[in-house]
């Protein structure tokens, strides 16, 4: 049965294409890539004779799934592979694995370099839950609706930024989150100016904006976590359900959200009035 391989290439450091890596490219009949030049470069340094390269990014993996379907279906296999780190993470594959997955393929990868994985293992903060949330929207509700549900994310969260968005970005979390937010900002990992600096997004100091970004934000603590006057309704809504008061499920509900009572009686009024009947 044929394969489709996702494989992992170096995120700046050549030393981290792993054997395994080489032996795949080396034995798949195509090879889907961002850049035919530049991935053209990683086989040479890696002694593979040029192999066929198919170039795939968002514009062109729609259209290249069929030949991709195709060779597959011949009985060959095929690799895909991003500029940097591991395909499908914030770069193209999503599609191809996809497809492939639906016409029954086996669909494996030779895993190695992801920028997320080694930034939110070396940032101090907890890694053992954390969301990889890719590039945040650029601008508009989007972007603030995003950055708006990272700030009450519990979880440590993380982001990839390119160098002329670092601060603006930092700046946005910072209105967002305040300024005791843990943060651990890396950038250039794994090459010759790596540089990871920690601290909190009122203290943290990024530099001149140069290299790649990873921002790793430590999650909203638990107990100051913002409640929402959703989450508000749906306890007053149980506390009255279960037997109490409308008074008595208001000072229930003020006293676990650390809402004041007399806005939250305001919530039970108003929901009373917009009831029908
Ligand atoms: N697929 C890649 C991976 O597995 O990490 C990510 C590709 S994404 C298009 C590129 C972004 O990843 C950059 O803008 C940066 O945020 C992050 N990145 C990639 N290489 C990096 C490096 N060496 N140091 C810091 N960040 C890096």
């Amino acid at each position: 049965m044929s394969t489709l391989w996702l494989v992992a290439t170096p995120i700046g450091n050549l030393g981290d294409l792993s054997p395994r890596a080489v032996e795949v490219l080396a034995a798949v009949e195509l090879v889907c890539c961002e850049d035919t030049r530049r991935t053209g470069k990683l086989l040479q340094h890696a002694g593979i004779r040029a192999n066929r390269l198919a170039v795939c990014n968002e514009h062109t993996e729609f259209n290249l799934t069929s030949q991709v379907l195709d060779v597959l279906s011949s009985g060959a296999n095929v690799a895909v592979v991003s500029d940097a780190g591991s395909p499908g993470i914030s770069d193209p594959g999503e599609r191809l694995v996809a497809a492939a997955i639906e016409a029954g393929h086996t669909v494996s990868a030779v895993p190695g370099p992801t920028a997320a994985t080694m930034a939110v293992t070396i940032s101090g903060l907890p890694s053992g839950r954390h969301v990889m949330e890719g590039f945040l929207p650029r601008k508009g509700r989007e972007r603030t609706g995003r950055i708006a549900e990272i700030a009450a994310e519990t979880r440590t969260v993380v982001l990839y930024e390119a160098p002329h968005r670092i601060e603006r970005t930092l700046a946005d979390l910072l209105s967002a989150c305040g300024p005791d937010r843990p943060v651990s900002v890396s950038r250039e990992l794994t090459k010759l100016h790596e540089e990871t600096v920690r601290g909190t997004l009122g203290s943290i100091e990024v530099g001149e904006p140069r290299g790649e970004y990873v921002i790793v934000l430590g999650g909203a603590s638990t107990e100051s976590a913002p409640v929402s006057d959703d989450d508000v309704r749906l306890a007053l809504h149980d506390a009255i359900a279960g037997g109490a008061s409308k008074r008595d499920a208001a000072a229930q509900v003020a006293a676990a959200t650390g809402r004041r009572r007399r806005d939250v009686y305001q919530m039970v009024v108003e929901s009373d009035a917009s009831t029908p009947g």
